[in-house]
């Protein structure tokens, strides 16, 4: 084996370091990204009014703790009597009173 081939090797081996490394830093800001717009998208679509989230025109409640620490929209569900509304969010299993 000459000099020359080793050197080549080597310099093949560092080259494929080099190339993993930027596709697994590629692939962070690419989930970044969508992360940060889907945070946008709901940003732009929920509306907080007494503690709760609610999209334009409806009266579904959005749970303020899944979207405040989580970023994720979770329609609250409503639980026992109608009149006295419990809600619950099926996501985080957080227990509010309406
Ligand atoms: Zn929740």
């Amino acid at each position: 084996m000459t000099v020359l081939s080793i050197l080549s090797k080597i310099a093949g081996f560092f080259k494929n370091l080099v190339n993993a490394g930027l596709v697994t830093e590629n692939d962070q800001l690419k989930n970044k990204i969508d992360s940060l717009e889907n945070l946008l998208k709901l940003d732009l679509t929920l509306n907080e009014t007494d503690g709760f989230y609610y999209k334009k025109n409806s009266k579904i409640p959005y749970c303020p703790r899944c979207f405040n620490v989580d970023k994720v929209a979770c329609p609250l569900k409503i639980k026992g009597d109608p009149h006295y509304q419990d809600l619950k969010c099926p996501n985080c299993k957080e227990y509010y009173k309406n």
